[in-house]
């Protein structure tokens, strides 16, 4: 920052010493300890050295008041936290980059009350001996599953690693050519299966595979038939898949287990509240599946979790694999779990109480108002280099939850009203709403940026307005 040409120029001798300026910045030094506060006195008084070397100080830029607020900013901004509440107008309900699922009030409790008190973890009440923490869920999976036992660990991918690991260590498992699928983050199955230290054995075609297929694949070193939900894509046209019935049953003429990664994972048929179709957990187990992992923090609603619910003698060996203790969920993550896992005992209250249910189950109409309600606001907020309109638009489940579905939705579309190219000033404006204290985080598509409501829940929508007129000029 240069001097203003009427202000009379400073030199480095009118520099205030760091000892003075630190015996003013009593309530700094209160909140940031003396060390901190005296570090960046320094910094500052180094900066300002450098400026009237350069003859651009100013003197009114030396008032002890003004350097304070300067440290204070400096201190404050630097405590910033990088990881920051934002606002998912993506359109995609669970947004692996902005966190996937947002827990149920009921999980946030008890995530507060498991980091404040002690509790028993491991530990068993009834005994007063050493307890497993699995222990503290696994009746819950059960049930909800109709599965024998179940373990719980830090993702799927770890579940996936773990399962191949302890079942399928040197020897071949079983995959169609069609399920060789690569989630997003660099999950794909041949390298995981790779690191497992098991031998993937393709069978099929990329649109078909048969039956047949599978059985000609079973030799002497097959450790198990697997199959894997193709999350994040669909194969249409002229195309075949074995289902997990038919799979398991082939497997079982040969004394194999039958391992089925579900991705996403659903503990009730969705259809219910008129969502896409998706196999549940239980339903896969039902159909002969010796084994299903699938992910805590996608369609599921709660923590960042990998389950693995399946038979007994299969999930015995799983949790003796020492990869399990490098693998395994810390406190947090089993305090959430549980109520989410309880939650689903009451199917009929679920869509108000899980949230994740909560926001792919928004009525339309709600949308709508919300949509129509804020527009003249956000329209205020621009001015008129941008038009902004209700308009309906498609969100998606995300997480590579049902793909190719789309959810009919409502939201604000913002269009460049004035000359110049389109593109340059939605960026801009998409900057800008990212620059918010609490960013915004929209979609470009069409020349037009798009800011889904659905994850817009009423509780949030006054701090969404109130940060708006931040964006005039
Ligand atoms: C998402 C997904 C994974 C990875 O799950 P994370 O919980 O993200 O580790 C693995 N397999 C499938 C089929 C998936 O959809």
């Amino acid at each position: 920052m240069g001097a203003t040409p009427h202000a009379a120029p400073a030199g480095a001798s009118d520099i205030p010493s760091v000892e003075r300026l630190l015996g003013s910045a009593a309530d700094l030094v209160a909140q940031y300890g003396r060390s901190r506060v005296l570090d960046v006195l320094r910094e500052l008084l180094a900066d300002l050295r450098r400026q009237a070397l350069q003859g651009e100080l100013a003197a009114d830029a030396l008032r002890d008041g003004k350097l304070i607020e300067q440290a204070r900013s400096r201190l404050s901004e630097a405590d910033r936290p990088r990881l920051r509440a934002v606002f998912n107008l993506t359109g995609t309900v669970l947004h692996t980059n902005l966190g996937r699922a947002l827990l149920p009030d009921a999980a946030i409790q008890a995530v507060v009350q498991a980091m404040q008190a002690p509790a028993n973890l491991e530990f068993d009440l009834s005994t007063g001996r050493r307890g497993d923490r699995d222990d503290l869920i696994d009746d819950l999976l059960c049930e909800l599953t109709g599965a024998e036992a179940a373990t719980v660990v830090n993702n799927n991918a770890a579940a996936v690693l773990l399962m191949l690991n302890a079942l399928g260590n040197r020897r071949e498992v079983v995959v169609s050519r069609g399920e060789l699928v690569e989630i997003g983050g660099a999950f794909r199955i041949p390298d995981i299966m790779q690191r497992a230290g098991a031998r993937l054995v393709e069978v099929g075609t990329t649109n078909r595979t048969h039956l047949a297929d599978y059985e000609q694949a079973i030799g002497p070193r097959t450790a198990m038939l697997m199959k894997v939900h193709c999350s994040n894509y669909e194969v249409t046209g002229f195309t075949k898949s074995v289902d997990v019935g038919q799979v398991a049953e082939a497997a079982r003429r040969h004394g194999l287990p039958t391992a089925v990664d579900l991705g996403s994972g659903t503990l009730l048929d969705l259809t219910r509240w008129g969502l896409p179709q998706e196999a549940t957990v239980r339903e896969t187990i039902e159909a002969g599946a010796d084994i299903v992992t699938f992910s805590g923090d996608k369609l599921l609603g709660g923590p960042q979790a990998g389950l693995l619910v399946g038979r007994a003698d299969l999930i015995k060996k799983i949790k003796k694999n020492p990869l399990k203790r490098a693998l395994r969920v810390g406190k947090l993550t089993l305090a959430a779990l549980e109520p989410v896992l309880a939650l689903y005992r009451s199917p009929e209250l679920l869509a108000q109480r899980l949230t994740t249910l909560r926001l792919l189950t928004r009525p339309m109409a709600d949308m709508q108002t919300q949509a129509q309600g804020l527009q003249p606001t956000l329209q205020q907020a621009l001015g008129a280099a941008y038009t902004v309109g209700a308009e309906p638009l498609f969100s998606q489940i995300g997480s590579g939850a049902l793909p190719v579905d789309q959810l009919p939705s409502y939201g604000l579309a913002v269009r460049h009203a004035g000359a110049g190219r389109p593109g340059r000033a939605l960026q801009k404006l998409e900057s800008r709403l990212r620059a918010l204290p609490r960013p915004v985080v929209g979609r470009i598509a069409h020349d037009t940026l798009w800011l889904d409501l659905r994850c817009l829940e009423a509780r949030d929508e006054s701090a969404f307005v109130a940060q708006l007129q931040r964006l005039n000029g």
